[in-house]
């Protein structure tokens, strides 16, 4: 049934003719038997977990990859680079993205080299590495450079309501986007001034340059850096 090497008759029927998988250990067969015959779903173990799915995904066995996924989603030990890295090896894509988006998210997590870098391989590290550098300059070159308003008709006094806006997004909006721990990203920034009454500027004004910040994307082009480094990932 789990034959490697259909060749050999005698394949697995005893302990001198092994079943061999390359890179799987005895412990993990055993989880996946355990899974398969004895019905267990070891929920708090995250490695028999793991090797439930790969082996789940390596032997096609739908209702073993389904269970380990649900039970390693539910586990808060489940590393976002572990996430991403069995996404990338059975073909789960909400996983390659979740993951992928986790590990470039603000605030940054610490990445180990033996529990995150090394699995990853420096082809993803760099990729991770180079995403989380992108957004960063993309941060504060809009943090910096307050965007233009969009004046409405009813706006009487034009001067006066530029510069309550550049004060707003000087003292308030930049504050919000380089904030080192909790960071908002750009989506969240912009429901928040849709939110607030702004000193000296119009409202019709604030809602036009809102509108206008949403139609160019500037503020949610962090989005479309990470699709574009999964894309350059091969994963789109
Ligand atoms: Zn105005």
């Amino acid at each position: 049934m789990f034959s490697v090497r259909p060749e050999d008759a005698r394949e697995g029927m005893d302990d001198q003719t092994p079943i061999v998988f390359p890179g799987i250990t005895r412990e993990d067969f055993d989880s996946f038997l355990n899974y398969q015959f004895r019905h267990i779903l070891p929920r708090n173990d995250e490695n028999a977990l793991v090797a439930i799915l790969n082996l789940g995904h390596f032997f096609q066995y739908d209702a073993a990859q389904a269970d380990a996924r649900l039970a390693l989603e539910d586990l808060n030990t489940f590393r976002a680079s572990r996430k991403f890295i069995l996404g990338l090896r059975n073909n789960i894509k909400e996983w390659i993205k979740d993951g992928f988006q986790s590990l470039v998210a603000l605030p940054y997590v610490e990445l180990s080299w033996t529990a995150d870098i090394e699995p990853m391989g420096l082809h993803a590290y760099h990729a991770v590495v180079s995403t989380r550098s992108t957004i960063d300059a993309h941060r504060r070159l809009i943090s910096y450079v307050p965007p233009p308003v969009e004046h409405d008709a009813s706006c009487s006094f034009n001067l006066g309501c530029n510069i309550g806006w550049r004060q707003e997004w000087r003292n308030k909006v930049a504050m919000h986007l380089m904030h080192p721990d909790e960071g908002l990203t750009g989506e969240v920034v912009l429901n928040w001034l849709e939110d607030v009454e702004i000193n000296d500027v119009n409202k019709a004004c604030k809602d036009a340059t809102i509108r206008r910040l949403r139609e160019n994307r500037v503020l949610t082009q962090e989005e479309e850096i990470v699709a574009r480094a999964l894309r350059d990932l091969g994963i789109a």
